[in-house]
């Protein structure tokens, strides 16, 4: 049994969602279907999630949310007109969804129905049945997806029958909707999957497969036809948004192959994530930007015990949680991302940080990227020498370098505005000039 994912290119309209189709009759082994909310069909386009999210603000700011939501409703009467539904087929939902919304349902409920009326209408063409996350996947805080989530899916699917899936959502513990953050349709794949026992997860998405670096920016790219879920998830962490990051948490622990594939080229193979690939070396390299930097200096810091902690926590009270740190004999650099700052006094902060900890020195500057070498047994291969190198020649000047904790991914820290300049470099030399 294989459990497909299609993400929100896949089902953008109605000739995509056709694409879809004519890959789920290709294989009868193909019977659970979960999809995302119709996502872009050209460049510049919004996202049906981006349009509910905006009726979510209108509605919070008692403006009038009918005309935005009209855009809403067009997109799924396109939809269901060009599957030959009819395009009224479905008003009634449109209608009770907009009533709810004005009723001030919410940020989630609003979010969640781009995945929820797409998923009604896939069930409608395809003639197969529709499973209800509120009903069945249970989220706690932090995106936590809860146990029972799994044997409450299960419970539901009947061995022969064919499933609609809507991905993003589910309830809090609670009881009322919530989602997982941006992209989370892969996460609800990777738990359907979970919950059956699939032999394979099938991610559908716009490219064929992981690419060494975002085919978008990067003109050496090329698919890495096999990952181990620590890489992809690596990958990811560095920027490579192909697979949303916390996917891979449901089908590790059980060992279910994740296969990325494109709606556009079901011919192609893909890359197959679950067992590490033989050979050693970097396959990948991603880039994050939107990093700020805290710098912080003390003689003999770390002598005072739990400093480290108690200087995170006041952090953490104004909105930062880094994603890399760095240690110096008596100092630590934090990496954050910078939108944790917009709306907080940096000065203020910086100042109470100095003063509660007697530090020496607190330096704070925005505009940083990190680029990551991820790859099996690179404190071995050595290929971060070359990339160092690389960037030297282009004079890109590293604000740090970490092999990290994992030994799988080496990070350079750079300026954010050479961020595609660093990755480019890198990939041409290691890939193409090899
Ligand atoms: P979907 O609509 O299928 O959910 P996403 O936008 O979530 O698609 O993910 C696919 C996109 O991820 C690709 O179109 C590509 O531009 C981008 N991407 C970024 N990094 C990578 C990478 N390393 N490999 C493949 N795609 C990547
Ligand atoms: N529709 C949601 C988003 O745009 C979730 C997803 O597509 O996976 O983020
Ligand atoms: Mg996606």
């Amino acid at each position: 049994m294989m459990v497909c994912q299609f993400g929100g290119s896949s089902v953008a309209d109605a000739s995509q969602i056709k694409k879809v189709k004519a890959i789920l009759d290709s294989d009868k082994e193909r019977t659970i279907v979960v999809v995302s909310a119709p996502g872009k069909r050209f460049s510049g386009d919004e996202k049906v999630t981006d349009m509910l999210l905006s009726c979510a603000a209108l509605a919070q700011n008692e403006k009038a949310l009918e005309e935005k939501f009209e855009e809403v409703k067009d997109r799924y009467r396109d939809i269901a007109e060009g599957l030959g539904l009819g395009r009224d087929v479905i008003d009634g939902e449109l209608e009770a969804v907009l009533e709810k919304m004005k009723m001030g349902a919410g940020r989630d409920y609003a979010a969640s129905r781009g995945e929820h009326l797409n998923a009604i209408l896939i069930s409608k063409y395809l003639g197969w049945n529709y499973i209800e996350t509120e009903d069945t996947i249970v989220i706690g805080e932090n995106n936590k997806i809860e146990s029972e989530s799994y044997t409450n899916l299960a419970s539901v699917i009947e061995k022969g029958k064919k499933y609609v899936i809507p991905g993003f959502y589910g309830r809090s513990p609670s009881g009322e909707v919530r989602c997982f953050s941006r992209g989370g349709s892969d996460i609800t794949g990777a738990i359907a999957a979970r919950a059956v026992m699939a032999d394979v997860y099938e991610n559908w998405t716009d490219v064929s497969g992981v690419y060494s670096s975002d085919p978008r920016y990067v003109k050496s790219a090329h698919v890495i036809p096999m990952l181990s879920y620590k890489m992809v998830r690596e990958l990811s962490e560095v920027g490579a948004s192909v697979f949303h990051e916390e996917a891979i948490a449901p089908v590790v622990e059980v060992n279910i192959p994740i296969n990325i594939r494109n709606t556009n080229s079901p011919e192609d193979d893909g890359t197959i994530i679950g067992k590490e690939p033989e050979e050693k070396g970097v396959v990948g390299v991603s880039a994050k930007g939107g990093l700020s930097k805290i710098y912080v200096r003390k003689l003999m810091f770390f002598k005072e015990s739990g400093v480290r902690h108690k200087v995170l926590s006041l952090m953490h009270l104004y909105g930062i949680k880094p994603c890399y740190t760095l240690y110096g004999c008596d100092s630590i650099s934090w990496y954050f991302e910078t939108k944790q700052i917009e709306n907080i006094d940096t000065e203020e902060m910086c100042l109470r940080i100095k003063k509660e900890f007697s530090l020496d020195e607190i330096e704070l500057k925005k505009g940083f990227a990190v680029v990551g070498l991820v790859g099996k047994g690179i404190e071995e291969t050595m290929e971060y020498v070359d990339a160092l190198d690389e960037l030297r020649k282009n004079k890109i000047v590293p604000s740090s370098i970490s092999l990290g904790g994992s030994y799988t991914t080496f990070v350079i820290g750079v300026p954010e505005d050479r961020k595609l300049d660093a990755v480019n470099c890198i990939s041409e030399r290691l890939f193409i000039s090899k």
